[in-house]
């Protein structure tokens, strides 16, 4: 099988940042909007009380999206072609990145549910392979990995496999029949979740979730006679845990006011996207979190990367708007 295969071109992360409206509650608080996406490329924060408070106030990412705009936007222009690089076996991870509730998981919900829409219709396009779509499905809280669809809440093993690399002992992998067995699985997903978010206190905010699609796919005439025209890759839809807990982790007052709960994987994630904007060379850490050493077949060498970081407009949020846009400066 060949995998991961690609054009041998190195490509840029793609960044992108998406505004989302303020809520209901925001309103109520008399809570205002400080950031306005000038044109497609630069998002502006404009505070009429510090005007000239001399930070700076612009910033210009390959594409930003204002709040009244629609996830099915933020997935044609933006994410649809990294994604459905998979079906021509290219690796793909898309991120959502961002404070809790400044909409990681509404725009990763509609950005699956679109790309695996299409995925089906590409598959009905070209009857000529044959195909066969494997989901799988992980929760990472504090450095352990549990399995999203399985009932039991033990804490999965990473295993170097001298071949396929790293890959997770005992996961379940769901062989796709159709669209609805995908809703199917991720609303287990979701429930299983939530479980989690009772008993471990918001786990969500905290935890990492990592869905995986792969795809196998091998042209009809040479079905069970010759393997060379197989192909098999992964599409990686993470919804990671608030980005408020790196800036936290950092913060030496809060490190020893909490007894501290450092997010390894999402610092590590941050050191690994810095290493990968600036050219897919040389050593990358991948090792020093769960998270990266699940994702690195599909971050390094010739795979396909994606960052949405999204952003609550209340002034309020304005420190945490500003460390999530640091953070994607350093992807560009
Ligand atoms: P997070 O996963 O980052 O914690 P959510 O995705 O749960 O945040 O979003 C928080 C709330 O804001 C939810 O009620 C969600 O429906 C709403 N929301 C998020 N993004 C948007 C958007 N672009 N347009 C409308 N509502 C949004
Ligand atoms: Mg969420």
């Amino acid at each position: 099988k060949v995998q991961g295969m690609g054009n041998g071109k190195e490509e840029k992360i793609l960044v992108l940042v998406r505004l989302r409206p303020l809520s209901e509650n925001e309103i109520t608080r008399n809570e205002v909007a400080d950031w306005e996406c000038i044109n497609p490329t630069t998002i502006l924060y404009r505070n009429s009380l510090q005007e000239r408070s001399g930070l700076p106030t612009a910033y210009s990412f390959d594409r930003v999206y204002r709040g009244d705009c629609a996830t099915r936007e933020v997935y044609e222009e933006g994410t649809k072609d990294i994604a459905l690089s998979v079906v021509g076996g290219i690796n793909s991870t898309i991120f959502a990145y961002g404070q809790t509730s400044s909409g990681k998981t509404y725009t990763m919900n509609g950005i699956t549910e679109y790309t695996v829409a299409d995925i089906y219709d590409y598959i009905q396009k070209h009857e000529e392979r044959a195909f066969v779509l494997k989901f799988s499905a992980v929760e990472i809280y504090n450095e352990v990995v549990r399995d999203l669809l399985s009932t039991d809440n033990a804490p999965l093993r990473l295993l170097d496999d001298p071949e396929r690399g790293t890959i997770i002992e005992k996961l379940t992998e769901e062989t796709l029949r159709d669209w609805n067995h995908l809703k199917e699985l991720l609303s287990i997903c979701e429930a299983q979740r939530q479980i989690g978010e009772t008993s471990l206190n918001e786990t969500s905010s905290r935890s990492h979730q990592i869905l995986r699609l792969t795809i196998e796919s091998s042209a009809r005439e040479f079905l069970g006679k010759d393997n060379s025209t197989a192909l098999a890759a992964s599409v990686n839809f993470v919804d990671l845990a608030g980005s408020e807990r790196a800036s936290q982790a950092l913060s030496v007052g809060q490190r020893l006011k909490e007894g501290c709960h450092i997010n390894r994987s999402l610092l590590t994630l941050g050191t690994v996207i810095r290493k990968l904007s600036k050219g897919r060379h040389g050593h990358v850490n991948y090792r020093d979190s769960k998270l990266t050493r699940i994702l690195q077949p599909a971050l390094g060498g010739n795979a396909r990367t994606a960052i949405i970081c999204t952003l609550s407009p209340a002034r309020s949020h304005v420190e945490q708007s500003r460390n999530t846009l640091l953070f994607a400066s350093c992807a560009k």
